[in-house]
């Protein structure tokens, strides 16, 4: 199959869709590749690598479109992008559909068939290529707060990690998830104190168990919130209530009773926010201050990390891209998860939850 991948062009994007580690391996089952010019610069992989990966270079993004059977990028097209799909193409990449209606009449009207990252699943009902963004957030809200912590970038003027005979940060983080426990685990390991709520009994025992009890995990109640807030340097938002926004689990007035200078990183801003006071920031400006507390709330944290975040994406989504460039779309009916990936098909929406959500038959 020929397989192409364009830059990505969404703003403050720099991750990419095949990694030359990846390329190596499609090549290796036969394949052609094809990688827009500089498209891996971001992060970090220039044409030479590709090349080396047995990939050839491509001149502009309507090359590629025009060129492949499959394109695989991270970011949702962008109407441009949409434009130059074409009957019977696969798109495999991020899509996020429910909330974007011209999107979604794009690439039914394009013919091409839309397989998304978001919705394949694995055996145990988990999100597989979900998981490392989560990741690798979980691990950079720990770094950003203990940036922020610190007097010029607003902070209270407290080292994360203490030293000999003076305390360390007490972090609260909220949720337990794939966020959740690598963002505990990060700041364990940074020497924080650390406080999990959570309202799933197992991932409390497991969290337990796989930080020999060195991260302190409470039931999320009212009272638990209440109690915790009052002492953390740190809260970490990591929660999740699948297909719903996030529960507001921080009210404006209990900012007043947190302490002067501390911080709040919302992970799960993406999903609305789970501090009444969060509002989407960026990288370029990521904090703001409520009532002397700082609010760190960055859409798109694994943006930060594009080296990272790319070959971590890659690991996840190998085995799927190879399933459909070696069988093309019979390699839905071989793998129930990847077919749940499936979301647009011959001109039509193929994935309930999102037809429910834009009111189109699917
Ligand atoms: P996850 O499903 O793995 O974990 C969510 C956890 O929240 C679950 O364990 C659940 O039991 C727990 N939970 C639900 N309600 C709770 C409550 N009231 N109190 C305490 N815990 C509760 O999800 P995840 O992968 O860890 O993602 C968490 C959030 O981070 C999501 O909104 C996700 O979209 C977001 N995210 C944001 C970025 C970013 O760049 N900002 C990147 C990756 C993920």
């Amino acid at each position: 199959m020929r397989v192409g991948v364009p830059k990505e062009i969404k703003k403050n994007e720099h991750r990419i869709g095949l990694t030359p580690t990846a390329v190596r391996e499609y090549v290796a089952h036969g394949h052609q590749v094809s990688v827009e010019t500089n498209a891996g610069l971001g992060a970090g992989f220039t044409d030479e690598d590709y090349v080396r990966a047995g990939a050839t270079i491509a001149p502009d993004a309507r090359t590629i479109f025009d060129c492949s059977d499959m394109i695989v990028k991270v970011k949702e097209p962008q109407k441009v992008e949409w434009e130059m799909l074409r009957e019977g193409q696969i798109l495999f990449t991020y899509l996020h559909l429910a909330p974007d209606p011209d999107q979604t009449h794009g690439l039914m009207k394009s013919g091409c068939a839309a397989v998304a990252y978001e919705t394949v699943t694995d055996a145990r009902g988990g999100l597989p290529l979900l998981a490392p963004m989560s990741e690798v957030a979980g691990r950079i809200a720990v770094f950003s707060a203990a940036e922020t912590l610190l007097k010029h970038n607003g902070g209270m003027g407290l080292l994360f990690c203490g030293v000999p005979g003076v305390a360390p940060a007490r972090v609260l983080v909220l949720g337990g998830g794939v966020v959740g426990l690598n963002a505990a685990r990060m700041a364990l390991g940074l020497g924080a104190e650390v406080v999990l709520l959570e309202r799933s009994i197992p991932r409390m025992a497991y969290i337990d168990e796989v930080t020999g009890g060195r991260v302190i995990t409470r039931y999320s109640s009212i009272n638990a919130i209440e109690e915790e807030l009052v002492k953390a340097d740190v809260v970490i938002g990591a929660v999740l209530v699948p297909g719903a926004s996030a529960p507001k689990l921080v009210s404006r007035d209990d900012l007043k009773k947190m302490k002067n200078g501390s911080v709040l990183v919302d992970v799960a801003i993406d999903q609305g926010g789970c501090f009444e006071t969060s509002r989407p920031t960026t990288h370029e400006d990521p904090t703001y201050v409520i009532d002397g507390v700082v609010h760190y709330c960055v859409a798109n944290m694994p943006g930060a990390a594009p080296r990272t975040s790319s070959e971590a994406l890659n690991n996840a989504t190998l085995p799927f891209g190879l399933a459909l460039a070696d069988h093309g779309l019979d390699a839905l009916k071989a793998n129930p998860h990847l077919a749940r990936g499936l979301n647009v098909l011959n001109g039509k929406l193929t994935y309930p939850a999102v037809g429910e959500a834009l009111g189109l038959p699917w």
